[in-house]
């Protein structure tokens, strides 16, 4: 009894219904015109969101177990570990770093813009880096191991990310000034529209939302971001406002006649979640063992993944350049 009484638990909270019950249950429906409320209305939408595009797959007759099975595990193995960890993160940070903030800044409009934009400067920073240094790539391509895209793949990350990436993101925006409320609101924000732009194909075919496309980051960049082909690799770091990789220039739109590939280059068993979690830990151990010199071994764990000790880099930057010319060689 106790067995389904915690599965009962757990789906209530993947759900995000628990506070909604609650109103339902005491009839305070004035809650719901809070902050906290509005939260509660907005949470359950990715979830009931992800079960509409799996019922919609069933239906088309599009279903394929393996496109969920591995970030189904991957969320079941983070659950209890990571949400933990990651809470305590943010929390020491802003304990320690909060009476080093450059300024002050409160819950007025403009404030609430300007932590928005450093929210995504520091959400650029830990994704950039998760993409340009080896071990902490180790720790992102648990990520983009899927595939395929649908909105499951939102929980498919390894246990140590959420730590790593709220310590660099929450460091960053403490000490430029955002205050803590202020940053959890965009928090809040950032995660839903972070899940959001995971919508695979079953349930928006063309993810580029009309209009928005050339305003917001869309669903569409972020399976740009998402695909393993040369002129995709490594682009759209951002999350919701794609200013950061306009300035970079990491900023690429989804081509019409270019098939997105989903994945990461090696080669891998997407279905193994040994693969999908340890794969590319168990790759970068391989690579230093055979390297020579305490300085090689050292590289290959801070230099972009794909590079070589013996010159014969593989990296996105390499692998995108040979593209090009390619391209360029097959016009002239
Ligand atoms: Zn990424
Ligand atoms: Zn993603």
């Amino acid at each position: 009894m106790a067995f389904f009484e915690m599965i009962f638990h757990e789906l209530i909270s993947f759900l995000g219904i628990s506070q909604l019950i609650e109103v339902c249950r005491t009839g305070n429906y004035k809650v719901l015109l809070t902050l906290n409320g509005i939260f509660s209305v907005i949470s359950p939408i990715l979830p009931f969101l992800l079960l509409l595009e799996i019922i919609r797959a069933i239906f088309y007759k599009r279903f394929k177990i393996e496109d969920y099975k591995m970030p189904f595990f991957i969320f079941v193995a983070n659950r209890f570990i990571s949400r933990f960890i990651s809470i305590a993160a943010v929390v020491f940070c802003i304990g320690v770093l909060e009476k080093y903030a450059l300024f002050n800044t409160s819950l007025k409009w403009y404030w609430f813009i300007y932590g928005y934009v450093i929210w995504e400067f520091s959400h650029f920073i830990y994704h950039y880096f998760g993409h340009k240094v080896r071990l902490f790539w180790c720790l992102h391509s648990t990520h983009h191991a899927p595939q395929t895209m649908n909105l499951s793949v939102t929980y498919a990350h390894f246990f140590l990310e959420a730590p790593y990436a709220d310590v660099i993101r929450t460091s960053i925006c403490i000490l430029m000034g955002v205050n803590p409320p202020l940053l959890f609101i965009i928090m809040f924000i950032d995660g839903f529209w972070g899940s959001f732009i995971h919508a695979g194909e079953n349930l928006i075919k063309d993810g580029r939302l009309g209009f928005l496309n050339s305003i917001i980051l869309t669903p569409s960049h972020h399976r740009v971001h998402h695909a393993k082909n040369p002129l995709y690799m490594d682009t759209n770091f951002c999350n919701l406002l794609n200013i950061w990789d306009k300035v970079f220039g990491t900023f690429q739109h989804e081509k019409r006649d270019m098939q997105i590939e989903y994945g990461i280059s090696r080669e891998m068993n997407p279905n193994n979640f040994l693969d999908v979690y340890f794969g590319e830990l168990y790759c970068l151990w391989k690579d230093i063992r055979k390297a020579p010199g305490v300085k090689n071994k050292l590289l290959y764990i801070v230099m972009p993944p794909g590079w070589s000790h013996t010159g014969d880099h593989k990296t996105a930057k390499v692998v995108k350049q040979a593209f090009l010319q390619q391209a360029k060689d097959q016009s002239i």
